[in-house]
Order: C-alpha cells, then sequence, then structure tokens
C-alpha cells in the first residue's frame, strides 16, 4: 500500500501508514506568508478490495476550517467519474472511510482539472476555427498565459471572462469547459448572435503554475492572485499584470471572475457594491443579469452569498472590484460550492463539474440579457 503524489496538481503529505485504519496524512501549505491550504488530490495504490480510513490530520488548520463542515471527499478509480465518498470531520481531523475498488484509486478535495486536459480542450476550442489564441506572456514556472479571444475585430463591447484565479477551485475550470463549448458548439443562435458584436476575451486558467503545483489560493511565488490587482508585478503577481495591460488595451465592458467557496453551500455572485463608483446603472444591470441566471439555471441563487461592502469599502486589489472600478462596467465574482448546492442536493454527486459545466453554459444567457445596456 501507497501514497502517490506523482502527478499535476497532488497535494498531501504522509504521515504514517502503519495502520490501514489509521492511515494519516497532512496537507502541504502553498508558499507565501499566509500558509494557505485546503486542496488535496493523492492516490492510493495496492488497496483494493481492503476498508481504510485516511485521516488528514492538520484539517483543523486548514484556511477555511468550517469547510469540512458537512462536506464529503471526491474519489475516482478511472479519473472520469468523481463521485463523493464517506467523509467526517471532527476534533481537526479530516477522516475519509472507503474500500478502493481497484489498486489505485484517486481522492480529491474536488474532481481536479489537469493541465493536459486544458491543453487538450483549448486546441478542441481553436480547431473551430471560432477562437484566435493571444499568449499575454508567461507564469513564473514559464506557462504561457493562454487568452482566447472571440467575435469580432471592431467589436461594440468586450467582455473579459476569468478562471483558476484560485488554483484549488477546480470548478472554474470545469465551469470554463460549460462555457467555451458553447461558444464553440455548432448552430448555437445565442453564441452567434452574441458574436455578431461583441468580443469575447476569456482566460481558462489565470494559475497555471499553483494548479498544477497542487496549491490552494497563490501562484508559484506565493502571491494570492484574487488580492493583486492595485498593484501587480512581474516579479510576483505577472498573470495579473499580463492581464491587467491587455484590458487596458480592449477595454472592459463586463467582467466574470470565476471561482469556488469552501464554505457556503450555494452558487451565488460577489458583487462590486462596494466600490466609490459604484451607481443605480451598476445596480439594474447587476438585477438583469441575477433574474436571467436564476431562470438559466436555477442552481443559482441570489438570497445566500457574502455580506455587501459598505458603501465605498470595496477592497480594490480584488479582480471584480478593480475592474468594475477601473472600468466603470458590470464586474462579478462567481461562486460555486465544493460540498454542494444546499437548494437541490445531488446525494451521489454534489455540486460536479458536470454541474459547473451547465452553469458556465447558462452564463451566457445572463450576459446576452444585459449586453444591449452594458454601456
Ligand atoms: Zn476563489
Amino acid at each position: 500500500m501507497q501514497i502517490r503524489t506523482d502527478f499535476d496538481s497532488a497535494n498531501i503529505q504522509l504521515e504514517s501508514l502503519a495502520d490501514p485504519q489509521d492511515i494519516r496524512l497532512s496537507i502541504r501549505k502553498d508558499p507565501g506568508p499566509e500558509g494557505f491550504f485546503q486542496w488535496f488530490h493523492f492516490r492510493l495504490t495496492g488497496a483494493g478490495g481492503q476498508p481504510v480510513a485516511l485521516r488528514i490530520v492538520n484539517a483543523g488548520e486548514a484556511t477555511y476550517a468550517r469547510g469540512w463542515d458537512g462536506y464529503r471527499a471526491v474519489k475516482s478509480a478511472d479519473r472520469k467519474t468523481w463521485t463523493r465518498v464517506d467523509t467526517s470531520y471532527a476534533d481537526g481531523v479530516l477522516e475519509i472511510r472507503d474500500t478502493p475498488e481497484s489498486d489505485s484509486v484517486f481522492y480529491a478535495y474536488f474532481a481536479p482539472y489537469s493541465a493536459e486536459r486544458r491543453h487538450d480542450f483549448v486546441s478542441q476550442v481553436l480547431a473551430t476555427g471560432k477562437a484566435r489564441l493571444e499568449e499575454l506572456g508567461q507564469t513564473l514556472d514559464g506557462e504561457a498565459m493562454q487568452c482566447l479571444v472571440f467575435g469580432p475585430d471592431k467589436p461594440e463591447r468586450t467582455l473579459w471572462v476569468i478562471a483558476r484565479q484560485h488554483p484549488g477551485e477546480s470548478m472554474a475550470s470545469w465551469w470554463m469547459e460549460g462555457f467555451l463549448s458553447r461558444l464553440i458548439r455548432p448552430g448555437e443562435a445565442l453564441a452567434r448572435t452574441v458574436l455578431q458584436t461583441t468580443r469575447l476575451m476569456v482566460v481558462p486558467n489565470m494559475c497555471p503554475d499553483g494548479s498544477r503545483r497542487g496549491h490552494l489560493r497563490t501562484n508559484a511565488a506565493g502571491a494570492n492572485l484574487n488580492r493583486e490587482w492595485a498593484t501587480p508585478t512581474l516579479e510576483k503577481s505577472p498573470e495579473v499584470l499580463l492581464v491587467r495591460n491587455r484590458m487596458e488595451e480592449t477595454g472592459v465592458d463586463g467582467f466574470l471572475d470565476v471561482h469556488g467557496d469552501e464554505a457556503l453551500p450555494y452558487v451565488f455572485i460577489a458583487g462590486t457594491d462596494g466600490i466609490p463608483s459604484w451607481s443605480d446603472r451598476l445596480a439594474g444591470l447587476r438585477r438583469g443579469f441575477d433574474a436571467r441566471l436564476v431562470s438559466a439555471c436555477p442552481d443559482y441563487q441570489t438570497e445566500h452569498g457574502y455580506p455587501k461592502n459598505a458603501p465605498g469599502k470595496a477592497n480594490l486589489s480584488m479582480a471584480s472590484n478593480w475592474v468594475g472600478e477601473r472600468f466603470g462596467c458590470l464586474a462579478m465574482t462567481l461562486e460555486m460550492p465544493f460540498k454542494d448546492n444546499a437548494n437541490l442536493p445531488d446525494t451521489v454527486a454534489g455540486w460536479s463539474p458536470e454541474r459547473s459545466a451547465l452553469l458556465g453554459w447558462a452564463c451566457l444567457d445572463a450576459w446576452a440579457a444585459v449586453l444591449p445596456d452594458l454601456r
């Protein structure tokens, strides 16, 4: 029996394998002063048919310890289908109980999304001829910062959509597959209509280094990219600087930043109500976006979410606040659960890659509803 981490986005440290009923593990911290950790992803080998208890002994010190309440880990034997597995949290320890169906079973915080899959999918998108690839520059580990560009050369408006600023939030990549799938789907009337007038700038992965390294919230330099927007630097946060520079060239008429939330069992949007230039016009756009998304995808809701920022008190180092203030546009942070949508639970899968992708698909309806009024 072994614990393996020899693959993309792995994260676990072995403490003890002496007792299969008490396999002791710990999550490795991200670099950086905050010491973020919560994402885990590992493979258990040589345990087919044998009941095991996998115990993450430092779970109580994780960045969002509340995230473990009511949480169930996911597992997969084929790396295609991920299902929830018996999990409990008590006294600072997260315990996963399972009888692996084969000699190689993967366990993770949420269904992982690998760099290889992203390369496959981006290639598929480009092969349709419906998008161009812009390489905005590169990350600290030397990965290309990829931006897919859809729509006309002289657009009436430009939307920016980004995902995976926080690398441990892999549901954002599944969302992105759903969103992009709609844009490239042959004959898809809404996508064709939107792209007649609107340019879409899409960054599928804002933090490829952290994603590959198995981080929760930071890039290779230990920077939390969603706190870098006010003063990004080439040394610490080139991912943000490169995107921000390109935004200054294209302008931004609408912005969506896709995330996952560890604690809340709902899909919700954190708005930019606290930016200094918040206005009735932006509030109206937000209501229009919300109303259309609720009807296009009932997994979305507007009752539960983060408390609103007090007027003028928004943190402008966060992407949506910075973009909303700089460009005076509708800017939003979309959050999906790691657990499930408590309004519409799925006892087998919980929140899942499929549901993330369907939400991504539906978000084009919401954008289409507000497009004419964005400026
Ligand atoms: Zn996030």
